[in-house]
């Protein structure tokens, strides 16, 4: 028989790894649901118009999109990312404003898979609807801050940028194409033809070729309106009061092209390559309006669950929870006994495990090993007939007989609880 392995850029996330990711996503959600966001969960695939309509000179769109006709000759995609579904979610529903929702859950891109880099990946992010205010930008990007902090990061730096209003962003536009196309000749043919596309993209080409050019591009900070200008030293301004460090990179345009006003990254400084993006986000004031609904100011960020895991990874924190099994029975008299003792300990809370088939005493010792328990509880003929058993710590080896009756007092006890 044929056998079958996952798809490439997929993965099966196995313990302790998926314990670690539910973890992660508990961390998220408690952070900024103490800051009023609620839970919201979009569909993982919408009608590919919502993606098409927010983005189509990205890459995301243009080459990384998972689209298919499905069976009732829809035109449908698997979500590339989750900020276009919240906002048509808002014109789907029409919650009041300001409407704070996050999300936690998987993303498909069609690229080229990678450490870091997969065709299905886990963001968490928030979305704020409604809100021009640049205290809520400095306070978004401190949302993600004090996450990271709570995973225990130190090597996160913050690149913000401000990429103007729209008329700020077309004449911004204009003036680097007019600068890339007197030079065209020295662009790599890659950002040849992303110049034709959307001229800002440029200026995130990696490629060595290219450098020079982007250097010498006009800057975006010379083409800022007015309003634009004042928002975003206001947002630079909140930062400072809440002690968040940042950096001003205007070379920083990111990928969407709803993107408005302030945007901004969040880079690992402990990873290497083409992977240390561990986030992004930013206003994005026209997206609503683009999706059929009132004109409505938006600003969030999308963090990438994967590549911070090996942020942290990297940095030695946020490990693996341990395993929940406190308790291994290992029972010689044929597993009755490890079968009422096991009900017993988790109908009480503690987290048990057992071997089967009747395993060897030396078999079930090595079970109790694996298990990650800290207590070990034996029951051979003389204790099941004393209605006793023995309780072994695991670390040490210390034994001791204690009544049946008194097992779980016992066992809490001992386990700290
Ligand atoms: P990159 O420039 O690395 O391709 P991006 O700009 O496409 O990133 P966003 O769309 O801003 O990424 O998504 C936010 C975060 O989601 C990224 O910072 C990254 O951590 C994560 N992410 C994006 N694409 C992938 C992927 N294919 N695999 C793993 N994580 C990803
Ligand atoms: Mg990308």
């Amino acid at each position: 028989m044929p056998s079958f392995a996952t798809s490439p850029g997929t993965r099966d996330i196995l313990a302790p790894d998926a314990a670690r990711w539910r973890a992660f996503q508990q961390v998220f959600a408690d952070g900024v649901e103490t800051a009023g966001f609620t839970h919201i969960i979009p569909p993982m695939f919408e009608d590919l118009g919502v993606f098409l309509r927010v983005g189509e000179s990205t890459e995301i769109v243009t080459k990384e999109m998972y689209d298919f006709e499905d069976k009732g000759g829809r035109r449908i995609a698997l979500r590339p990312e989750q900020t276009a579904s919240v906002c048509r979610a808002f014109v789907e529903h029409r919650p009041t404003t300001p409407w704070k929702v996050w999300y936690a859950g998987p993303n498909f891109r069609y690229e080229k898979p990678q450490q870091g880099r997969y065709r299905q990946f886990d963001q968490v992010g928030v979305e704020v609807l409604g809100v021009d205010d640049p205290m809520l930008d400095a306070e978004v990007i401190g949302l993600a801050i004090n996450f990271y902090r709570r995973l225990g990061l130190s090597g996160v730096e913050v690149r913000l940028n401000s990429l103007g209003d729209s008329g700020d962003r077309d004449r911004y536009s204009a003036a680097l194409h007019a600068h890339f196309s007197g030079n065209a000749d020295s662009l790599s043919p890659e950002s040849r033809s992303t110049l034709e596309r959307n001229p800002l993209r440029v200026l995130d080409s990696k490629r060595p070729e290219d450098a020079s050019l982007i250097a010498a591009a006009p800057r975006m900070s010379d083409h800022l309106s007015e309003a634009a200008a004042t928002h975003f030293s206001a947002v630079q301004d909140a930062l400072r009061r809440a002690g968040v460090d940042f950096v001003v990179d205007d070379r920083l345009v990111r990928g969407l092209d709803y993107y408005r006003r302030t945007t901004f990254e969040f880079v690992s400084t402990r990873l290497t390559a083409a992977h240390t993006a561990i986030g992004g986000g930013g206003r994005y004031d026209g997206l609503v309006a683009a999706l059929g609904g009132p004109d409505t100011s938006g600003i969030g960020f999308a963090l990438g669950l994967d590549r911070t895991l090996l942020a942290c990874d990297a940095e030695g924190v946020f490990g693996a929870p341990r395993s929940r099994i406190e308790v291994f029975v290992v029972d010689a008299t044929g597993g009755r006994e490890a079968e009422s003792i096991c009900a017993h300990l988790r109908a009480a809370g503690i987290g048990s495990d057992r071997a089967y088939d009747q395993r060897s005493m030396k078999a079930q010792m090595k079970s109790a090993d694996r298990s990650g328990a800290a207590l070990c509880i034996i029951v051979g003929d003389d204790e099941r007939l004393a209605q006793s058993v023995i309780i072994r710590t695991m670390e040490g080896g210390s034994q001791q007989t204690v009544s049946r009756a008194d097992l779980v007092s016992h066992v809490t006890r001992m386990l700290g609880h």
